[in-house]
């Protein structure tokens, strides 16, 4: 019989057929090679290759600076490095550039502006770890950033060619291929399945060798670390927090956008010192702290300082900073349930928790009132026994709603007969 899948393969082959073909401007902001060296760029890396920065003095540096993985995970960047470097060569690299995570556009902002400074700091992670060759996994859905990225490559190789190769790789629009494993199976030219750990990608990653996965922003702020110190980016931070962070916001303020804002900066001081306020006519209600997968909090949290670690006591997490904020004029309950059905479809299917799970959680979430009891059931097993964060995440929306927004799905009522009762 007919194949059910092949019109869905062929159509997502069109379009991306169709996306290289798109005659999209190039950015027109973007800094080129002579003006990023205008800048003082390169600077770092020719130090590097003329032997006057030690690989040793840049991982410990960063090791002071405490820069986390900018991606989602957030590991200690300089921890990587030095668990990649004590692996035996080959060593290679892989780039994520496939920002997948619903409400974040930071690396696309980043790469738009200035992308000199993030090859220049791939250029010089690939010298402290010693790397063979990089690899960088490109969002198809960027067809002009793909094509800068091209332009900006041949004029850097063009000026180092003795550094290690680049192999540009297109993604192919999964957001499950945004996970480490995965991207490195998609990159191998497989489907993009996560895989079991152990043994981690830093000991047997990219066709089986030792591999440094970043993504785009990590990199893209060695240069300034560097430059600047340790004690720069220290000295930034709210709240007890430290560092600097991009945060992508989107939904309901006057101006939406990237911001790079000090760790720790509460909503309520992001929306009124950086965007501007509320849209008109909109009150606060809730917001992603970060993005479909990191949960969701109410107005009554929007003083909790924005960072990792932090928001875990609230059931969240700040992931790729991707805060989505929504108003009076909006439920949570919608905006969860369109979250989870995202996961259902973006699941890879490859283990029943999540496969089932979040069509299940779906299907339970679309009722006028849950049942809290399953719901919870479900959420538990999801998050204990899926194979990857994606499976792990996807009950998080749900949770949120029914600690964050229970009148909206019936469960205040049950919470305040149950306090009548006792
Ligand atoms: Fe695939 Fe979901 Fe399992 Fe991750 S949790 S491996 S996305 S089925």
């Amino acid at each position: 019989g007919q194949n059910p899948i092949a019109p869905a393969k062929l159509a997502r082959v069109e379009q991306a057929i169709a996306r290289e073909a798109v005659t999209e401007p190039m950015p027109e902001h973007a800094l080129d090679l002579a003006g990023y060296l205008a800048q003082g760029g390169y600077q770092l890396l020719e130090a590097c290759l003329n032997g006057t920065r030690s690989a040793e003095s840049i991982i410990s540096e960063l090791e002071h600076a405490g820069l986390r993985g900018l991606g989602g995970a957030g590991f200690p960047v300089g921890r990587k490095w030095r668990a990649v470097a004590s692996e035996p060569a080959p060593r290679l690299m892989a780039v994520n550039v496939d920002e997948g995570e619903p409400g974040t556009f930071k690396d696309r902002y980043y790469l738009e502006r200035d992308p000199h400074r993030f090859i220049e700091g791939m250029l010089v992670a690939a010298y402290a770890v010693g790397i063979d060759t990089i690899y960088l996994y490109v969002r198809d859905e960027y067809p002009a950033c793909r094509r800068l990225l091209s332009v900006a490559l041949g004029e850097t190789q063009a000026r180092y060619p003795t550094l290690a190769p680049i192999i540009v790789r297109r993604g192919a629009g999964a957001y499950i291929c945004g996970e480490e494993s995965a991207m490195i199976e998609s990159i191998e030219g497989k489907r993009g399945l996560p895989r079991l750990r152990p043994p981690f990608v830093a000991q047997v990653g990219l066709f089986g060798r030792p591999t440094l996965v970043h993504n785009l922003e990590s990199l893209y702020w060695i240069p300034a670390v560097m430059e600047l110190g340790a004690a720069w980016f220290l000295s930034h931070g709210r709240h007890g927090r430290q560092g600097l962070r991009s945060y992508s916001v989107s939904g309901r303020v006057k101006r939406p956008g990237v911001y790079l804002a000090p760790a720790g900066i509460t909503l309520t001081e992001l929306i009124h010192e950086y965007c501007g306020g509320m849209a008109p006519g909109h009150t606060l209600y809730g917001y992603f702290p970060g993005g479909a997968s990191g949960g969701m909090l109410s107005a009554a949290q929007a003083d909790v300082p924005l960072d990792f670690d932090t928001l875990q006591a609230y059931g969240c997490f700040i992931g790729s900073a991707a805060i989505i904020v929504f108003s009076e004029a909006d439920r949570a309950r919608d905006l969860a349930q369109n979250a989870i059905e995202f996961f259902a479809d973006e699941s890879c299917g490859q283990c029943t928790p999540c496969r089932v799970g979040c069509g299940q959680m779906a299907k339970m979430m679309n009722q006028p009132v849950w049942d809290a009891t399953p719901i919870d059931n479900l959420s538990q097993v999801m998050r204990d026994a899926s194979i990857c964060g994606l499976g792990q995440a996807a009950p998080n929306p749900a949770r949120c709603v029914m600690t964050y927004f229970p009148h909206e799905v019936g469960l205040a009522d049950v919470a305040a007969s149950k306090e009548e009762q006792a």
